[in-house]
């Protein structure tokens, strides 16, 4: 049975108080039991985050993280650097940082394995381009990132990874993918999984959906068989959605396997 987890990418928003108020907002709910829930801040408030989820069920994730162990690579964040601040979670490969910032899945993929070598877990985020889904290119692009992504990542490694769906257009957008849209992908990713693993395992990963989730559109994506919880970024940054989103994943009835 695959829990669903719900995460928080706060992007460049907020300042240390509201993150901090924020984090004990969630935390602070007991509603959250048979989630995963993960709180992504910035870098520099990731210790405040952790100072306000301690002893809850509250994790902790990054937003990107550097390839390299160490050494002169101005500005970057290594593995080490985020277990030290108590981060379990990391975003590899979101689509502002595919699109606005450059990176490749190439780059991707040797983040990938330096999260996995560290024992950070990857929240790995794939997802086609408007114009690409017009042209009917959405599972040709969405297979060659995840398979760029997961090179030389082996079959035990990847029952470690979690996957998120993230159609570009609707990030940040207002508009998400249709249940019936974000599914259909979700079963082909599953799909290329098991045929580039095997089947238990396609079955074990889990797959995350994201683009403008929100209380109103949650339950009908939660319910999907093949959607095993979101990443959220808007909805994210106010407790009370965020939480709604929350409790709509609990109500969700577990996928057999
Ligand atoms: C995201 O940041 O990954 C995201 C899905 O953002 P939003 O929920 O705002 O579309």
């Amino acid at each position: 049975m695959r829990t669903q987890l719900i995460a928080g990418n706060w992007k460049m928003n907020l300042d240390r108080a509201a993150s901090f108020e924020l984090a004990t907002a969630i935390a602070s709910r007991d509603s959250i039991s048979g989630v995963d829930v993960v709180l992504c801040p910035p870098f520099v408030y990731l210790e405040a985050v952790r100072d306000a989820i301690r002893g809850s069920a509250v994790r902790m994730g990054a937003q990107d993280v550097y390839s390299e162990p160490n050494g002169a690579f101005t500005g970057e964040i290594s593995t080490s650097m985020l277990l030290d601040t108590g981060c379990e979670w990391v975003i590899l490969g979101h689509s502002e940082r595919r699109h606005i910032l450059g990176e490749d899945d190439r780059s991707i993929n040797k983040k990938v394995h330096a999260a996995l070598a560290s024992g950070l877990t990857p929240i790995l985020c794939v997802g086609e381009l408007l114009e690409e889904r017009e042209a009917g290119q959405t599972e040709v692009v969405v297979r060659s990132q995840l398979d760029g992504s997961l090179a030389g990542v082996n079959d035990r490694q990847i029952a470690s990874i979690v996957i998120a769906y993230e159609p570009v257009w609707a990030i940040g957008t207002g508009k998400t993918a249709t249940p019936g849209q974000a599914q259909e992908v979700h079963a082909d990713l599953r799909k290329l999984l098991s045929s580039r693993y095997n089947r238990i395992v396609s079955q074990q990963v889990r797959i995350l959906y994201g683009g403008s989730v929100k209380p109103s559109n949650a339950a009908e994506l939660l319910t999907q068989p093949d959607i095993d919880g979101a990443l959220v970024g808007g909805a994210s940054l106010v407790a009370s959605d965020f939480l709604e989103i929350v409790a709509a994943a609990r109500t969700r009835t577990p996928a057999s396997n």
